[in-house]
């Protein structure tokens, strides 16, 4: 059998280097999962901010989220780890955009300078528990009415309407929510 010639070996080994240096800076998100080497400081396991005199106040928002959201959707079995941006170049350095928070799976969330609010970050953590009860895959899958309509329905966000699509995926979720009898929510979303 022919062996693979040493430098082919060595390329092999240095892809997925390469694929996390190219990710970290080109897929910006990615850096959720390294908060302090993007240059923000994690005053708790779970807190991270750009800010440290903001600090109380990013605990509490997210203390109250998830007092919010465990009730609703029965308790997140792992620990979210949210980032707090409080300026623009801290949001532009998790490459946030247009966006006002954003959600990698269960790797963390980055909250934008203006959805520091409660119901932006129930938000986010409603999306950190679709993908810790779904699955990152499975939630890939499932119709965004579900996905966006169950975030914005049920962090009791205050806009009337929301900007389409999402006014209609927050009535069609909130119509089959109210349906259900006996199944939870996961368990009438495996059936999506
Ligand atoms: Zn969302």
């Amino acid at each position: 059998m022919q062996s693979i010639c040493p430098s082919w070996k060595v390329r092999l080994l240095t892809l997925p280097i390469i694929i996390a240096v190219a990710a970290w800076f080109f897929v910006k998100p990615v850096r959720v999962i390294l908060p302090e080497a993007a240059g923000v400081s994690c005053l708790s396991a779970s807190v991270c901010v750009d800010d440290a005199a903001r600090f109380r106040e990013a605990n509490e928002l997210y203390a109250e989220g998830l007092a919010f959201v465990t009730p609703l959707l029965e308790s997140i079995h792992g620990r979210p780890r949210v980032i707090f941006c409080a300026s623009r170049a801290c949001a532009d350095s998790f490459g946030l955009g247009a966006r006002s928070a954003v959600t990698l799976a269960t790797f963390g969330t980055v909250i934008g300078p203006g959805a520091w609010k409660p119901y932006y970050v129930r938000h986010e953590l409603i999306h950190y528990l679709q993908a810790e009860r779904l699955g990152t895959l499975g939630l890939l899958f499932k119709p965004e009415w579900f996905v966006e309509g169950m975030a914005y329905g049920l962090s009791q966000d205050p806009r009337a309407p929301l900007a389409e699509p999402f006014e209609s995926h927050r009535r069609r979720f909130l119509a089959w929510h109210a349906a259900l009898v006996k199944q939870t929510v996961w368990q009438a979303a495996e059936g999506l």
